[in-house]
């Protein structure tokens, strides 16, 4: 009997013991191709030599100093590099082990940012009802993953909602994309009218819906008009890129590709693409001034921020990825992926949509491609197809999404950004 209270409590899950480029290998020596990266995570594939001899040569050196006492070269390098690849004046990282942590970091600094401009009223964030942004008790506030968020919904603050920006679902037949958009936009505005703009400390949005809907990428000009709308009402625009930034999209982070910038990037998975957990917070210039010229310091901090290995694990990765052009490779690959897709589903008639931007991939499945209704939630059909998958020796990652009543399974495809075409 395992003594890990694993996520399946009546099945153990199986016994990965190598891991090597894109093979996973379990205790009975079965191999998995791994054609999630994990959940979007593993980014250069397994055991990436480089990686490895970085953290090696950390490990040596200086396995932690608490960030009470001091700072470490591996964590000042990295965010001077997430920084300078930053555009514009997101030149403030702070890092922590993980997406929630990241998220929970970013509500946080946002709200002692009005503290500090004199704003104490400012209490609410506004977020989008297909969103997840991660499981503890803040993050999962802002996220709107109804069957996450269910149990626990007595301890979670109050978030007012919006419409996702779902185009294959939301958009009428009759409307075009703009018009769409700009129904949406109108959708917010009259939330932050509802609420009263002087009460709203930012807006929270993925960039890439990831895990709540499958890859699900902005209409054009939706984030241009966003950062527009929170401009006129002083909203802060929080950005998660846990999942669709570090490269995964084709650039560093998702928001290059959507011509604006959000005062707060929230980062993880792609950052230590497994190899160590950490996350991190992208902060403009304006915020950490505030915090600085106020109070002095972030009200804030975990034990393990920072920390040197993976700091250095996170940084080898940014190196590898530059080197060897991934980004490129990630936006090449991706198109002839979906190319490959569609040629193999586009007639198959429970595949509703194929989609993403990179190597962030997604399949809707539907009972009826007319009318695109989901299948009975009951199925649980998304679990079904990971495990048939993983009979056949590949890793998919499935989503059972519930929004506004609505049911849907997904598909995630998030390869490595070193899979080969024949991968
Ligand atoms: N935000 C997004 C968009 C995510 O996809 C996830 C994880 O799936 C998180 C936040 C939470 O990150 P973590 O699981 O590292 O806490």
């Amino acid at each position: 009997m395992s003594h890990i209270i694993h996520r399946n409590l009546r099945r153990a899950p199986r016994l990965a013991v190598r891991a090597a480029g894109l093979t996973v290998t379990d205790s009975e020596g079965r191999h998995y191709l791994d054609a999630s990266g994990g959940a979007a995570v593993s980014s250069l594939g397994h055991a990436h030599p480089e990686v490895l001899a970085a953290m090696h040569a950390q490990i040596e050196r200086n396995t932690y100093a608490h960030t009470a006492f001091f700072t470490c070269e591996a964590a000042e390098e990295l965010a001077s590099r997430l920084a300078g690849d930053a555009p514009g004046d997101l030149d403030h990282v702070y890092l922590v082990s993980g997406g929630s942590e990241a998220m929970e970091t970013a509500l946080k600094l946002a709200r002692q940012y009005w503290l500090e401009r004199g704003q104490p009223q400012r209490t609410t964030f506004i977020a989008r009802r297909q969103s997840y942004h991660g499981n503890t008790l803040g993050a999962l506030a802002v996220g709107g993953n109804e069957w996450r968020r269910a149990p626990f919904a007595p301890l979670l603050i109050d978030v007012p909602r919006v419409s996702p920006c779902y185009e294959y679902r939301d958009r009428a037949d009759d409307e075009t994309g703009d018009g769409y958009t700009a129904r949406l936009l109108h959708e917010l505005e009259q939330i932050i009218l509802a609420t009263g703009p002087e009460n709203v400390i930012g807006f929270v949005a993925e960039t890439v819906v990831g895990a709540t809907a499958g890859a699900v990428p902005p209409t054009p000009g939706y984030f241009r008009a966003v950062r527009k709308l929170c401009d006129q009402y002083g909203l802060l625009l929080i950005l998660d890129e846990v999942m669709c930034g570090m490269g995964r999209c084709g650039t560093l982070y998702a928001f290059e590709q959507e011509g604006m910038l959000p005062d707060l990037v929230v980062l993880g998975k792609g950052l230590g693409a497994g190899y160590q957990p950490i996350g991190a917070v992208l902060a403009r210039t304006p915020i950490v001034a505030a915090l600085r010229e106020g109070s002095g310091a972030f009200q804030h901090g975990h034990t393990y921020m920072g920390h040197p290995v993976a700091a250095a694990a996170a940084l080898a990765v940014q190196k590898v990825i530059q080197r060897d052009n991934l980004l490129g490779a990630v936006t090449t690959r991706g198109a002839a992926l979906r190319r490959m897709l569609r040629t193999a589903f586009s007639n198959h008639p429970q595949v509703g949509d194929i989609r993403g931007r990179g190597l962030l991939i997604g399949l809707e499945l539907v009972a009826d491609r007319a009318t695109k209704k989901p299948f009975d939630p009951a199925l649980a059909l998304h679990a079904a197809i990971k495990e048939a998958a993983m009979a056949r020796g590949l890793m998919v990652y499935p989503m059972g999404g519930t929004i506004d009543g609505r049911h849907g399974d997904h598909i995630l495809l998030a390869p490595p950004f070193i899979a080969s075409e024949a991968e």
